[in-house]
């Protein structure tokens, strides 16, 4: 081999991650040609109405809303990888609050009645799920308690052989559209932490009470609720997992939906990174590409080392998660700093699209107020710095 060959850099090389198989970038160019083709044409039409509940039926139709759940319950039977695929490809659908409802239905409701429901819970409500045909929501967050999930007040009482739940839930995405919820209550006030189950709760139960469609910064296309719940009574086979474990239930659903996150925020800067290089090398400035300028270069370099830091970590936080360890320390990391950077990439995107950046018309100013909540959801920044802090005895 000649000398020269050996030393020119392959800047072009685009070698897949190891985590990633053929099936795995299969399933890639599959997904991306749907988003591209039915999501992302309707873009601009759902940042006002919201996305249709049509679009679970059809992903359902696709397989897409089970990947990695096994076969006898309609699922594809892949690994968690193939979920990592779908949170990147999403992003595509230049639609944060539809990338959002679908995640908060794959990644964050079903997971826990997949690994703690019943044989009739999976029945009644993972299979639907997975066919799109049911929507679910997740119901963690109360006006009053959010970072403190300990902290929360809905209460479920045992009545004979029923429960009667009493509370309030805040900013729950789906909570609109959702079919059913999977909430968590607190049981026993003063069992501590052993003090919570979990419920599959019927939306459609009477004195659940879908409240006010609650505006917000960004995500539009997402339905966000404030929902009360007055005297509803479940059956005993409402409740999900084991009566009294429903903290340690919700922190295993938690790790999942925060690596997921990190995953999709990845994706998000990235994508954002790669319409930003084509426009710096199309905008004219003092008779150049602003792209030419060494202080634009250089924001390229930053963005794209933080981009690349934050895949690493998350891809290689994934591959432990799904070989069977629980990295809870690894997964607050990536969580964080996926999100920081993604915010951080947003906001220098921004900026080099000067003026454009600002109008709607681009579509940058809609990334940066979607990804704002990255650093918020799933458990703000402070609360993952406390757990990294925590994890090491502190
Ligand atoms: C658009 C959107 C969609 C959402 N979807 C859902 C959903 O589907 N289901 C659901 O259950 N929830 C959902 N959430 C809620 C979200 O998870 C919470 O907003 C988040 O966990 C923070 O809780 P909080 O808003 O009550 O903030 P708070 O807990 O009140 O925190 C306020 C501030 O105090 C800081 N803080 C709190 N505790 C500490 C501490 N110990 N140390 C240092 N700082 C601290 C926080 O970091 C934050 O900066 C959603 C939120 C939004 C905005």
């Amino acid at each position: 081999m000649a000398a020269t060959d050996v030393l020119k850099p392959d800047h072009a090389a685009n070698r897949r991650h190891f985590i990633f198989t053929d099936e795995h970038e299969q399933l890639r160019e599959s997904i991306r040609s749907f988003v591209f083709k039915e999501l992302r044409p309707h873009a601009e039409e759902w940042e006002e109405s919201t996305f249709p509940d049509s679009v679970f039926r059809r992903m359902g139709e696709l397989g897409l809303l089970g990947l990695s759940y096994p076969e006898q319950y309609g699922g594809q039977g892949g690994d968690y990888y193939c979920n990592l695929v779908l949170a990147e490809e999403i992003v595509h659908s230049n639609c944060g609050g539809l990338a959002m409802g679908i995640a908060v239905h794959t990644d964050m409701a079903t997971p826990p009645v997949h690994i703690f429901g019943t044989e009739e819970q999976k029945q009644a409500y993972l299979v639907p799920s997975i066919r799109g045909e049911k929507i679910s929501c997740l119901g963690i967050t109360e006006p009053d308690a959010g970072s403190d999930v300990s902290g929360i007040k809905t209460r479920a009482v045992r009545d004979g052989d029923e429960w009667v739940i009493n509370g309030s839930k805040t900013y729950i995405t789906n909570g609109h559209r959702a079919d059913f919820i999977v909430l968590v209550t607190k049981t026993d006030a003063d069992a501590g932490y052993d003090g919570f189950t979990l419920f599959i709760v019927d939306m459609d139960a009477p004195g659940v009470i879908r409240e006010e469609r609650l505006r917000k910064l960004g995500m539009h296309a997402s339905d966000t609720a404030l929902l009360a719940f007055q005297d509803v009574r479940v059956p005993d086979s409402a409740v999900l997992g084991e009566v009294g474990k429903g903290f340690y239930h919700i922190m295993w659903e938690l790790q999942g939906e925060r690596l997921i996150g990190a995953a999709g925020a990845v994706a998000s800067a990235q994508a954002l990174f790669d319409k930003t290089l084509q426009y710096a090398n199309e905008r004219q400035a003092f008779g150049r590409p602003i792209g030419k300028f060494q202080v634009t270069r250089h924001k390229f370099a930053e963005m794209a080392t933080k981009i690349e830091s934050a895949r690493q970590l998350t891809y290689t936080t994934a591959w432990r998660f799904a070989n069977g360890e629980y990295p809870v320390r690894e997964i607050s990391m990536a969580k964080l700093y996926a999100s920081r950077i993604a915010c951080e990439v947003a906001d220098e995107c921004l900026q080099i699209h000067g003026g454009a950046g600002y109008m709607k018309e681009y579509g940058v100013e809609r990334v940066w107020r979607d990804l704002r909540l990255n650093r918020i959801g799933a458990g703000t920044d402070e609360i993952m710095l406390d757990v990294i802090g925590r994890s090491f005895g502190l």
